[in-house]
């Protein structure tokens, strides 16, 4: 679908029918009081209707006596940027495979630079998926590897030869799968071994490169397969065992991130490196491999806006 097809829908235009897009969204049953939980139609009522002295989309909750709306508890609360921009801003960062940068963002909708960047990184952390459960399983692969993330243009500033001044990360893929991507201080035993242990099953089967780090490691799990990065495929980009073993969905899924982080964002700082992480991880859980459409992609986006702490004051968006 082209881009001015996609915002054909009256969704995009009328800030009534974009507050109904979401509710639909958030609350397929009716709306739910965001204060107490309440859920019983009789107990919640619409405050005003069309009146203009009303804030539009507008609940009271008879259990609590508390008055709600559909943003309020999101990541979207309090801010002065209207709905319609939001849905605008979530489908374009959802259509395709990487992300969008915050300059087409300012220019497609209108708002500011700064605006815009404050927009992804409520976006990215309503893509923050929270709690996920474990992966693999028995008579699963799980592939552990891990990268180094750094500036690598040598006439930046902030370029430094080696790997001790990049950012560590580990990543857990699941061939054909699900995978999930950490920001580590130091890729050493304590992390990635923490890392491990609460993100795949104990049944699972490990797959590893030869690193020294997983020696032990490996024997918490059912099994443990180790690709030697220094055989034959070595220089190829094929890292395959005898028996068929590779890391090479780890290897993709570091290649495709750091190919889509210089196309679509140029250089992000360690800082913010586990953002753009968890940006990325949710794009390729909710890949069209995986059955998503980007419509689908969208809404598992937008259904992440609720129960997520709220990391930046409302001000800073006003500052801007
Ligand atoms: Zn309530």
């Amino acid at each position: 679908m082209t881009k001015a097809a996609m915002f054909q829908d009256p969704m995009f235009h009328d800030e009534d029918k974009a507050r109904e897009a979401l509710e639909a969204e958030l609350w397929p049953n009716g709306p739910v009081c965001r204060h107490c939980g309440c859920s019983a139609p009789e107990k919640i009522a619409k405050v005003g209707g069309k009146k203009q002295s009303h804030r539009a989309g507008l609940y009271y909750c008879n259990e609590c006596e508390g008055q709600f709306t559909v943003t309020v508890g999101t990541v979207l609360e309090r801010s002065k940027v209207p709905l319609t921009k939001w849905l605008m801003a979530a489908h374009m960062f959802n259509s395709g495979k990487n992300g969008v940068s915050a300059h087409e963002i300012h220019r497609t909708l209108g708002v500011t630079y700064k605006t815009a960047w404050f927009m992804m990184h409520r976006l990215r952390e309503a893509m923050n998926e929270l709690d996920p459960p474990r992966m693999g399983g028995r008579g699963k692969s799980v592939q552990a590897d891990e990268t180094y993330y750094g500036n690598s243009s040598k006439r930046s500033k902030s370029y430094r030869k080696g790997h001790s001044h990049k950012a560590s990360v580990v990543a857990l893929i699941e061939p054909h799968g699900r995978a999930r991507a950490f920001h580590v201080k130091s890729a050493n035993l304590k992390e990635v071994g923490k890392i491990l242990l609460r993100n795949v099953h104990r049944t699972s089967e490990l797959h590893t490169d030869e690193s020294r780090l997983y020696v032990d490691l490996g024997r918490m799990f059912a099994a443990h397969k180790k690709v030697e990065h220094g055989g034959a495929g070595h220089g190829q980009g094929i890292y395959v065992a005898d028996d068929g073993t590779t890391t090479n969905a780890a290897e993709n899924f570091f290649g495709n991130f750091k190919r889509s982080m210089r196309g679509t964002y140029r250089f992000c700082s360690e800082q913010h490196l586990q953002k753009y992480l968890n940006e990325f991880q949710f794009r390729h859980n909710h890949r069209a491999k995986l059955g998503f459409t980007d419509g689908e992609r969208t809404a598992a986006a937008l259904k992440g806006i609720e129960g997520k702490r709220l990391t930046y004051r409302p001000t800073d968006e006003a500052k801007s």
